[in-house]
This record gives structure tokens, sequence and C-alpha cells, in this order.
């Protein structure tokens, strides 16, 4: 607890029909509940004004320094329903240390973890009736930061505002867990060294929407980025991290270099893998070695992960020079089981026993 109090101005709520036809099939972040979260924060007072508010739209001046130079930052995690009708979230904890950690990068306030953990209890309790039970179905969970004061200046703002909105969703892939294609980005990087890869802000999403539409024109439904000077170092993938799999029961993925997003899923999956005894190498990984270790028959899968997609096989690496294809185009027995268990302990059908589920 913290000893902000929270004013609440309860939405006109829609109907239960209404809320039933979205439940039905809500897409992945197309709908939002009745509520939304917000706090004030400035420099001179700290964080104040936490109020739950009916969702909708914000009034912001047009001199509001995010729209201007992108001083933003942002979080994604899960609520889920569990079969006996609890709702439980998913180390909110650790959303609310990174969410931390890029403040710090991008010259935001930090945000007290237990208030963030609390505003996030306070939508998910409020909102309650939105959080789905079909299979694969979330409520997924934005809270996001952004700089709001009214000047023009280039200068970190002195004014900032914390929101949570929440949206009813379906898988992030549609059709299950088919193994997706993944374009080798050419030239086009979302991070370099020293820049703002690890930190989760707006502007690495942006920079990386072009290298996007060019793997959808390659008929691929992610991109991978590399390092810049090497085009060869596996940094990760637009919005999800990278594992390979070898065939000696290692499990290689690139270390937190700076240039990546230090994924909560990737960490949990470490834990899973070693708990199995499997060793996890952190280490610099290559498309080179992915290329070799394929035709080698040393590496035996490769799967992306992140809090929309869980974890999703990777098919096929395409660029323009060359295709690694794992050749049945069928998802990994690793990958399989590692999704299993994960979202078995997220949904209560296997023990929670790192303890990372907090029930609402
Ligand atoms: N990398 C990027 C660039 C991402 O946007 C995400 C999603 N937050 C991830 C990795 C995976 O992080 P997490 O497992 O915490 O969702």
């Amino acid at each position: 607890m913290t000893d902000l109090t929270f004013t609440i101005t309860e939405a006109e709520r829609r109907s239960a029909e209404d809320r039933e036809a979205v439940l039905a099939n809500p897409g992945f972040g197309d709908h939002f509940t009745d509520h939304m979260v917000s706090i004030v924060w400035t420099q001179d007072e700290g964080w104040h004004d936490a109020e739950i508010l009916p969702f909708g739209p914000i009034s912001m001046n047009p001199a509001s320094s995010v729209l201007h130079y992108g001083q933003e930052i942002f979080e994604g995690l899960k609520a889920y329903r569990r079969a006996d009708g609890s709702i439980v979230t998913f180390r909110a904890e650790e959303n609310a240390r990174r969410l931390n950690d890029s403040a710090r990068r991008m010259a935001l306030p930090e945000l007290p973890v237990e208030l963030f953990v609390e505003s996030v209890r306070k939508l998910v309790e409020i909102d309650a009736e939105w959080v789905p039970s079909g299979d694969d179905q979330t409520l997924y969970i934005r809270p996001f930061m952004i700089a709001d004061e009214s000047f023009l200046g280039v200068r970190a703002a002195q004014r900032a505002r914390f929101l949570i909105i929440a949206s009813p969703s379906g898988a992030y892939f549609t059709g299950g867990v088919k193994p997706v294609s993944i374009w080798l980005s050419q030239g086009l990087s979302r991070a370099g060294q020293g820049g703002t890869g690890a930190a989760k802000c707006g502007g690495n999403y942006a920079a990386s929407l072009l290298p996007q539409n060019q793997a959808a024109e390659n008929g691929c439904q992610q991109v991978l980025f590399t390092d810049s000077n090497t085009v060869d170092t596996i940094d990760e993938l637009g919005g999800m991290n990278l594992f390979l799999v070898r065939s000696d029961n290692t499990l290689v993925t690139p270390e937190l270099n700076g240039n990546i997003l230090p994924g909560i899923t990737r960490k949990s999956l470490i834990q899973l893998a070693q708990d199995r005894g499997y060793s996890v190498e952190e280490r610099a990984v290559t498309v080179s070695e992915w290329r070799e270790g394929v035709a080698d028959g040393s590496i035996t899968e490769a799967f992306a992960c992140g809090t929309a997609a869980v974890i999703t096989p990777i098919g096929q690496l395409k660029s323009p020079d060359f295709t690694i294809d794992f050749g049945d185009n069928a998802p990994g027995e690793l990958t399989l089981s590692l999704r299993e268990e994960l979202t078995g302990i997220q949904y209560g059908t296997r023990e929670d026993r790192h303890g990372w589920l907090e029930v609402i």
C-alpha cells in the first residue's frame, strides 16, 4: 500500500450483452474496459492526483512534450482468469521495476513499485468482469507514462502522467501455435549501442515499423534485428526475445547487452528450463551459428517469447540471400512443452512454485 488515496469516478458500465459480444471474439488490443488509472507527477509535488476514471479520451495541450520529443515509456502484462473464476496477474513487480529502468533512461520519474502494483490491482478489480475466460484469452494491461509539460524547449519535462488501460484479448497470433516466419532486417535497426534498446519506450517501436512492413512484404510475421555493425549478432524481434534450442539440452539466448529488452517471459523461461536440468547460455548468438547449427542438426528448435504471444515457434528465418528452415514446419517439442508449462502456471493448472502470481 502507498499513502496515495485513489479518487474513484465510476463509469457508466456497458451492458452485459455488449460485454459478452466483445468477449466472444475480442481480437488483440482492439477493445477496452470501462475504467483507466491516472496519476500525475510534477517536479515540485511528486506523484499525486491518483484516480480511477471512466475510460476515455485525455485532453492534452498541443505543446505537450511527449507529442514532440517522444518522452514516453510503457509496459505490458496480463490478468488471467482461472477455472475457479479467480483472477491473477503474473510477475507485476517485474513490470514495475522495468518501468523504472525505462524511466531512468528516458529522464522520466520513477514510480514506487507498490504504487504500480496497487494501480494494476485496482483497475483489474473494478473491471473484473472484463477478464475473459476463454482459451488463450486474457486481460492485456497497458501501463504507460507520458511527459505532458507544455513547452517546446528540448529538456526533460517537469510534469508527467502515468496511466493504465486494459484490453480483453485473445491470442496474439491467430490460428493456434503455428511456426511463424521471420525476416532478417536489412540495414535497419531499432537500437544501437548506448541507445534506448533496453528501455520500453515508444520510439523503439516506431523505429521497428518500417522493417516490420518489409517483413510483411516478404511474407513474414515478424522482423529479427541484429547488431547493426555485424548484421549477424542477434538482438531480438520487434516485440519478442529469441531462443535457440540445441540437441545437447542447451538453450541459447542473446545476453542482455543493453540493446535488447529484458523480457519477463525470457527470464521466466530461463528459470523453467534450468529447473528441468537444461543449461541456458546467455551470450552473443549469431545468425551464422543458427544457420550452421540447423544444417548440421545441432540446433533443433527456435522460438520467440513475450507477454503478448507467450511462446511462438519460429519455422523460418528469411533474408534476400538465404532461408534457414527447420524443414517440417511443426512446432518444436521443447517449445510446446515450455509453453504448456508457463501457461499452466498462469492459468492455475500447474503449481506456481516460484511465487510468480498475484491473486486479485
Ligand atoms: N522485446 C521487445 C522489444 C518487446 O517489446 C517485448 C514485449 N514487452 C519483449 C521483448 C518481451 O518482453 P516480455 O516477456 O516482458 O513481454
